[in-house]
């Protein structure tokens, strides 16, 4: 971006959750927010473009920290009444059967909606290679997870050569970086999972891993039984003893795929985990209406990791295992889970937690003065009692706009 300034009013501008500004104005300048502060007071500060939103709020734009954009296409084509490995298998039976046209348009779709809601900025975990191109021409801001499966340590080494070609084949920009994420303890081999670590260590690439997600996923972690057992055999993948005998967090604890890395669901630590994370500066996403697509008893246990200053971010999961990809909704689940959280510890989630969760400098998720202009602004006339976060988490202000780095985002 060029030394193009913007000069942005709005009735509410929500700087981050404890800065909230009534008739303010923020001035962009190459991209990021170079002032803001009352509009009486910015008002003589000259711009190439100025934009005024009388009765809307402009806030920094939400961060969905878990998707699979690639498999949007498959909402609706899942039944919920399976246990989690059933689930696992129609969603390979239905990605065997999938039109490169279908998964394209699905992607498309998916990115539509972030804009749509207001995310600026995704976690997509991807294995297929399709959302690279397209999200690198939607303008969101993102971090490309390239995945990583593979239960036979004997065929680590091509897994690992096909997943170095995948990020090499990835041209990256200021907004869309490269990350790995060796898939759960689960599907890759402790080989996998740690020759993964050591390459993406070398490349300073940023992993995210499935982790404590269901029951079944420790007891096989541990013991190597139960239904994830069943589900190797029944695709011959079986590998006897091939199972890590450790709890998820130490398997890949010892792995040191943990190390500053990005945990997805962490829906049941056992004893001694969160101190493990905090150690090894791990961050966690849940996913809180996958878990409830999928009715399952045990959630995520949020306030704990907040308490231990683990950062957390909120995500969607995909729509294989939600039925939207809108952050408000996950905030808005939060918020029914945990009414012991604050609207402002919320709107953190949704934001700055969400950046720091996947790595973000310092600023993003924020309007603060250096952070890239990544924003949304909602039609919504305030009144005197209404809560601007609230309108915002909230489904009945309409998101008339969502820039990302100073760039209008079409949806
Ligand atoms: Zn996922």
């Amino acid at each position: 971006m060029s030394s193009f300034t913007l000069k942005i009013s709005a009735g509410c501008v929500v700087v981050d959750s404890s800065t909230i500004l009534d008739n303010a104005t923020v001035i962009v300048r190459e991209g990021k927010v170079s002032k803001v502060g009352p509009s009486e007071v910015l008002q003589n500060v000259k711009a190439d473009k100025v934009i005024r939103l009388k009765h809307h709020i402009l806030y920094p734009g939400l961060v969905n920290a878990h998707c699979h954009l690639e498999l949007s296409y498959m909402k609706g084509k899942i039944s919920r009444r399976s246990p989690f490995t059933g689930w696992i298998k129609q969603l390979i039976a239905i990605r065997a059967g999938a039109e490169k046209k279908e998964v394209d348009d699905g992607i498309k779709a998916g990115i539509g909606r972030l804009i749509q809601t207001g995310t600026t900025c995704v976690g997509d975990v991807t294995l297929g290679g399709r959302v690279p191109p397209i999200l690198k021409r939607s303008g969101l801001r993102a971090i490309v997870f390239h995945e990583v499966l593979g239960f036979d340590p004997n065929k680590a080494d091509l897994r690992l050569a096909d997943l170095k070609e995948r990020v090499e084949k990835t041209f990256t920009t200021d907004r869309l970086q490269n990350g790995v994420s060796p898939h759960a303890v689960y599907s890759v081999s402790p080989k996998l999972m740690k020759e993964t670590a050591r390459y993406a260590k070398k490349s300073g690439l940023p992993v995210a891993l499935h982790i404590c997600e269901t029951l079944a996923e420790a007891e096989f972690s541990r013991r190597g039984s139960g239904e994830f057992l069943s589900f190797h055999k029944s695709i011959g993948a079986h590998i006897p003893g091939g199972h890590p005998a450790l709890t998820p967090v130490n398997a890949v604890s010892l792995t040191g795929a943990i190390d500053n890395a990005l945990l997805i669901h962490m829906n049941h630590p056992n004893r001694g985990d969160l101190s493990t994370l905090v150690r090894k500066n791990a961050k966690v996403v849940v996913c809180p209406n996958s878990n409830r697509w999928f009715r399952r008893k045990i959630n995520h246990p949020i306030i704990k990791f907040m308490k231990r200053k683990i950062p957390v971010g909120l995500g969607t999961d995909s729509l294989a295992s939600n039925d939207d990809l809108d952050i408000r909704a996950e905030a808005r689940r939060i918020m029914a889970d945990f009414p012991e959280l604050s609207i402002s510890d919320v709107f953190d989630l949704a934001t700055i937690g969400g950046a720091r969760a996947l790595g973000m400098p310092a600023k993003y998720g924020t309007l603060q003065v250096g952070a890239p202009f990544d924003a949304g602004a909602i039609e919504f006339k305030l009144n005197r009692r209404a809560d601007p976060l609230l309108a915002i988490i909230s489904d009945r202000g309409n998101v008339s706009k969502t820039w990302v780095g100073g760039e209008l985002l079409k949806f």
